[in-house]
Order: C-alpha cells, then structure tokens, then sequence
C-alpha cells in the first residue's frame, strides 16, 4: 500500500454539474484522513470514499472562495452530531478563515440550539478549532507532516497551497493559483501536485465577460503541466475542469498537459483516487 493516496471528491467548479461535486480533496497519509477544501457535496463524496466525518484529522481550506467551502457547514454539523463524544475538528486556512466560521456557527445558531435541546446527550456546541496559516508547519493531528506556502490568486487574498509527507511519499494540493513561487517551493520534488486548471482557450473563445475575468487568477492546464514539470514532481492530478468534459472524457486535457509534462497525469471522474509512491 503507498504510504499516501489522493481521492478527488469534487472535480467541478462554481459551474453546478450534476456528476460533479464542488471542489474537494481528501488526502490520507496511513490511517490519517485530511479534507483540502469542503465544496458542494462534499459529505457525499466523503461518504463514497468510505470515510466520515469523524474520522478526518484535520480540513485545510486553500482559499475563502465559496464554492471550496460552501459545504464546510454540513462537515462542522455532521461531526458533531454523529460523533457520540467531544470531537474536535481542526479546521486549518488562510487568515480570515476564523472570521468565516464564527459566521457559519452564528448560522447554525438555531440548529445548534434545536439539537442540544433535544439530544440529552448533546451537551455541547460543535467543537471547532481554527488555525491560521500563511507559511510554513502547519500543526495537525495525524501520521502527516503537513506544510503550507502562500499562492497567488489575487485579488483573492490571501490564498495557501499544502505539502503533505509520509513514509517518504508526498502530495502537494496548489488550490486555485496562477504559477508563483510559493507553489514552486511546495512542489519541489514531490511526489504528485494536485492542481485546479481551466481551459483558457476555450473560456476566452466563448468570450462571456464573467467566464473572462476567471483567466487571470487561474492556471491553465499547460501552466499546471509547467509548474509540475519545472519542480521535478512525479505525478500531475488536474481538478476542478471549466468547462467540465464528459465522464470518459479529458483527451484533449491530457494531450495538452504532456505538452509540458512528461510525468504520469491523472485526471477523471470524483471519486478517482490516485496512489503516490515513496519518491
Ligand atoms: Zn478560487
């Protein structure tokens, strides 16, 4: 078994696809199960992937963007409620982050409150704690060792992309990011980069201004392809596809991504998981 493997939970986008869920990641690092971004749908993936909610080590948010965290909601909520015991869940992110779940707890308030009124047992509010990052360790439970730089999504800002090691093994999830240098240090001879990636050439054909102003805090899948091939990584895994292809699909990805890198690309359905070997 690879000491790390990576699940795409959500391979869409904002674009609302019926076979793909919002932007999502679990990596798991031996027994260790860690969520990078919380999109539309995501429990239901997690559900696919045979995991719960209680049994991640940590969620990691690459950027507030609602469509990576719309779902965060449901993931505070479920642990929490079928968890038969205090169990905190570590939500790590850029700052801001803390901001963002003190509105999403004060919008549980009254779901909070129905469920501690009816459950005897539920004696307490969901148990999160919030970590904010910009660089450097990031302090999670569980098997892995767990960094994070920063990325360029302006004028989203700030924005964070994680390295996950183990067993010698390694996995770096970019989030939505333009090529930069932080992406570049988290990437340098690791075993697979997860990356966000839109067809630029299509977006700027169909010419609609709001799909236009995507192009310029986006890579494109040769830009993915490029910052894989220029630090040395193994593996290319491209997410989160606009415009979305059919299940089957992604041909013209993978021949437009093996322009730039002659590595191992990876790319499909949700639910596709992707093992990384010791590199
Ligand atoms: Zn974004």
């Amino acid at each position: 078994m690879s000491p790390i493997s990576v699940t795409l939970l959500g391979t869409g986008s904002p674009l609302p696809d019926a076979n793909r869920a919002g932007p999502s990641t679990l990596v798991t690092a031996g027994s260790s199960h860690y969520l990078v971004d919380a999109g539309r749908g995501v429990l239901m993936r997690l559900a696919g992937a045979g995991v719960a909610a209680s049994q991640l080590s940590a969620v990691l948010i690459t950027h507030l963007h609602s469509d990576h965290l719309t779902d965060l909601t449901d993931v505070i909520t479920t642990r929490w409620v079928m968890s038969f015991a205090p169990t905190p869940l570590t939500i790590v992110g850029p700052p801001g982050t803390g901001e963002v779940v003190d509105h999403l707890l004060a919008a549980l308030g009254p779901d909070i409150g129905y469920r501690m009124a009816h459950h005897a047992d539920l004696g307490y509010r969901p148990p999160v704690e919030v970590v904010e990052v910009e660089d450097g360790p990031v302090e999670v439970a569980g098997e892995a060792t767990v960094f994070c730089a920063p990325t360029d999504h302006k004028p989203v800002h700030p924005s964070i992309g994680f390295r996950f090691d183990h067993g010698g093994a390694s996995v770096v999830v970019a989030g939505d990011t333009v090529p930069c240098i932080g992406l570049d240090e988290l990437c340098a001879g690791a075993g697979a980069l997860v990356h966000t990636a839109i067809r630029k050439d299509i977006i700027s054909a169909i010419g609609i201004q709001r799909l236009v102003d995507t192009l310029d805090y986006h890579s494109s899948v040769e830009e993915a392809a490029q910052t894989a091939a220029r630090n040395g990584v193994s593996t290319l895994v491209l997410t989160h596809y606009v415009p979305a292809f059919p299940s089957g699909g992604g041909d013209e990805w993978r021949e437009l991504a093996a322009a730039h890198f002659t590595g191992r690309i990876e790319m499909g359905d949700d639910l596709l998981r992707v093992d990384v070997d010791p590199t």
